[in-house]
Order: structure tokens, then C-alpha cells, then sequence
């Protein structure tokens, strides 16, 4: 069975195309700048592939461009269109509506739209992305929502509900949602796997560490806490984004610097993080490769990053009455070792002790163990697969049909 993953954002569209017999990507691609001009890359798993400008004026256009990418040309992996059998869509806020990836609808997409503003950047994308597709498969094609907040519904009140005065979150519904829930999922589901554990035997905090971060809580399989919050702005540093910091520091500047309330969001958006305490740049290989050259605000970026995570695994250790297992994932928690090590250092109170050599010579893309042999906690790094999630939870819907 062939599944579609699409990731819809406001002016891209994202896709694989995986085949659930074998889990191969059988083609992936984006098309960018929708609405703008329009730029489609696709390759295919084989090798082929193409990265070319085209007209993209809305997202029908790419979703039509992509069909013919995979049925036809250089770069087809598919012969006909009812190869496809389902099309599994990335939601990034189902709000508390949505515990479950769902079947779509026309009920559900009456559903969604009443959250549709609580993700006012992605979530308009997404539908776009469902009607489009509803449009030029037809509606008999199966379509999955997977929520990025659903995995974080499991949260106690105690955790998502704000100390304030409780009538913003009877009447907005203001209160901590998460991001990043296929990720946690998914990783913490491989883990247990890769452990060859019960997933209810085992406490796990999971690190996701790429341009946006967060980090969760993951008792006995089910999300008790994470650190992103009614917005993904929330919760520790990231490439550009402030995480959590003092409120009054937020109506403080605003009032000097006379801002505007979207004014003052765009900074903490788009001008903190990474790239407002080290004035370098928003990624992390500039700042880790600027920090290790000795420049002070690089180094004081990366240790505040560090530092921030440290607590999350500290405080969520707390919160499930212990730890079994550290997952790192994403960009950063793949890839640099030293954030790993810095991260660890210091939690051997915990149980947490890294093994130097097999932290710093980990193979790209594999589960790997980390930990010293006498570790009590398993420290590991678990490649992401969002897409592969999103597909899997498609497929699960499907078969029920
Ligand atoms: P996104 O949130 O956009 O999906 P990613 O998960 O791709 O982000 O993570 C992007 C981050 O990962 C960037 O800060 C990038 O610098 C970092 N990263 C990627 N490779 C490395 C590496 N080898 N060492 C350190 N950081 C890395």
C-alpha cells in the first residue's frame, strides 16, 4: 500500500510518497514559494530528480504538479493514480478537539475549522492542503489528519492549564497544547523497540532539538508534560524563537521600544533564540563552530541552550518519579555531540552517564545507545520520522475501512 504524506505551510507544500510494504520512500519532494512564484524539487528513491522553477500559484497547482511528477516523466515512480490508496496530512493544531488522527470528512473539516486560528501560520495551510486534495483526487481517495497535538491530549489539567485567571482558558481555551507530538511519538514508540522494552515498563523525557525544540515527558507511553505551550514559542531556546522568559519582560520592551503586540512577537519569533544571544546566525553548526572558536555570545548561546534542556530532564525526571531513558532527536539532537555532552554532564544524579567514544562516533541516521555500560538510564539518539508516523497512522485508519 502506497500512502501520500503531505505537510502543507503557507506558501510550500511537502511529500513522500511511502510504500508500507518495505517502508520505502518511494519519492520526496517540496514545492516552495507557492503563491509567489513557485520552485519544485523532487527526487526519487532510485536517484532521479529535478529542482526547477515553475509557475505555482496556489496549492492545487503544486498538488497537480506533484501527481504528474509521480505518474509521469524522467521521475515517475508510479504508473497509475490508484496506486496511491490514502493521503495522510500534518496538522500542526487539532486543539482539544482532535485526540486521534481522523478520517476526513466533511464533519471533521467542520471540526477543524473551529481551531483552525490556533495555529494561525500552519494550520489555514493545512486545510488548503485537504481541500486541495479532495479536489483533485476526488473524495472517495481516503484522507488522515495526524495532529501534531493530539500525542500531548494525555496531559494532565495540572500541566496544560496556565496560572491564570481561568476564565481565558473557558473562553479561548488558552492553555498549553505541545508541538512536535508525531515526533515524540514516534520516537519514543522506537525506542522502546530498539530496547526491546514495553513501552508502559518505561519513563522516558525525548529531546527534539531542530530550528523549533521541545521536550516531553513520556510516562508509561502516554505524554504527562512538554515544553511548548499554547505556541510553539514556548518552552527552552531555539534557532529564533525566545522559549518560555519572564512575561513582564515581554510588556517591558514593548513599551520602550514602543512596539506593537505583532511587532513584539515577531521579535521573539524571529529575532531571539540562537541567533539574538549570539548575533551569529540561527543555526546551531554556526554557533557551535563560532562557540568552539572562543567567541563569547556563540559560547553563552550554546551554554544557556544546554543548561535550559538540563532543567526540562531534571523537572520532568521529577514529575514521573524517575527516568529510564534520554531520547535526543532532530537536527541538533542528531547531530551534535557536544550539545549531547554538555546536556548529560552533570545528571549523573540521575543515572544518566554517556560513554564519550560511542557519543562522539554515532553512525548518521541509525538508533544507536549512547550510555556507559553501568548506566542505570539508557541515553540514546533516535532519528525522527514524522512522515513515516503520519503515514503509519494513515494506514491504521485505512485498514479499518
Ligand atoms: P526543523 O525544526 O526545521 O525540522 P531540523 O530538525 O532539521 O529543524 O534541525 C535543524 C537544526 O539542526 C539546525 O540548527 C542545524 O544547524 C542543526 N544541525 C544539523 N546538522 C547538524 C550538525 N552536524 N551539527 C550540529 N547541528 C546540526
Amino acid at each position: 500500500m502506497n500512502i501520500l504524506v503531505i505537510n502543507a505551510g503557507s506558501s510550500s507544500l511537502k511529500y513522500q510518497l511511502i510504500n508500507m510494504e518495505n517502508t520505502n520512500v518511494l519519492a520526496k519532494g517540496n514545492c516552495d514559494r507557492i503563491g509567489v512564484d513557485g520552485n519544485f524539487k523532487h527526487t526519487t528513491f532510485d536517484g532521479r530528480g529535478f529542482d526547477k522553477k515553475i509557475s505555482l500559484p496556489n496549492h492545487n497547482t503544486a498538488f497537480n504538479a506533484i501527481i504528474d511528477a509521480l505518474l509521469k516523466g524522467d521521475c515517475a515512480v508510479i504508473q497509475n493514480i490508484n496506486e496511491i490508496k490514502a493521503i495522510g496530512h500534518r496538522v500542526v493544531n487539532g486543539g482539544e478537539k482532535f485526540i486521534d488522527s481522523v478520517l476526513v470528512t466533511e464533519q471533521v473539516i467542520s471540526d477543524f475549522s473551529e481551531v483552525i486560528n490556533y495555529a494561525p501560520l500552519h494550520n489555514p495551510a493545512a486545510m488548503v492542503g485537504i481541500k486541495a486534495c479532495r479536489e483533485v483526487f476526488g473524495t472517495e481517495l481516503p484522507n488522515v489528519l495526524v495532529f501534531d497535538t493530539s500525542f500531548h491530549q494525555t496531559m494532565p489539567p495540572k500541566a496544560y492549564i496556565y496560572p491564570i485567571d481561568y476564565k481565558f482558558y473557558e473562553k479561548y481555551k488558552v492553555r498549553r497544547y505541545g508541538a512536535h507530538g508525531t515526533s515524540h511519538r514516534f520516537v519514543s514508540l522506537k525506542l522502546a523497540e530498539f530496547l526491546n522494552k514495553d513501552i508502559k515498563d518505561l519513563k522516558i523525557v525525548t529531546c527534539h532539538l531542530g530550528n523549533g525544540s521541545s521536550i516531553s515527558a513520556v510516562n508509561r507511553g502516554k505524554c504527562v508534560d512538554t515544553s511548548m505551550g499554547f505556541t510553539p514559542l514556548a518552552g527552552i531556546m531555539m534557532g529564533t524563537r525566545s522559549g518560555t522568559i519572564d512575561p513582564s519582560v515581554v510588556t517591558y520592551i514593548m513599551e520602550q521600544e514602543n512596539l506593537t503586540p505583532y511587532e513584539m512577537e515577531d521579535e521573539l519569533n524571529k529575532n531571539s533564540g540562537l541567533i539574538g544571544v549570539s548575533g551569529i546566525s540561527s543555526d546551531s553548526r554556526d554557533v557551535e563552530n563560532a562557540a568552539d572558536d572562543g567567541n563569547y555570545r556563540a559560547g553563552l548561546a550554546r551554554d544557556i541552550l544546554t543548561y535550559e534542556i538540563k532543567k526540562y530532564i531534571g523537572g520532568y525526571a521529577a514529575v514521573m518519579g524517575g527516568i529510564d531513558a534520554l531520547v535526543f532527536t532532530a537536527g541538533i539532537g542528531e547531530n551534535s555531540e557536544k550539545v549531547r555532552e554538555m546536556v548529560c554532564e552533570g545528571l549523573e544524579f540521575l543515572g544518566i552517564r554517556i560513554d564519550k567514544n560511542l557519543n562522539d562516533n554515532i553512525t548518521r541516521g541509525f538508533d544507536t545507545d549512547i550510555s556507559a555500560k553501568d548506566a542505570k538510564v539508557r541515553t540514546c539518539v533516535i532519528p525522527t520520522n514524522e512522515e513515516y508516523m503520519i503515514a503509519l497512522d494513515t494506514k491504521h485508519i485505512v485498514d479499518k475501512l
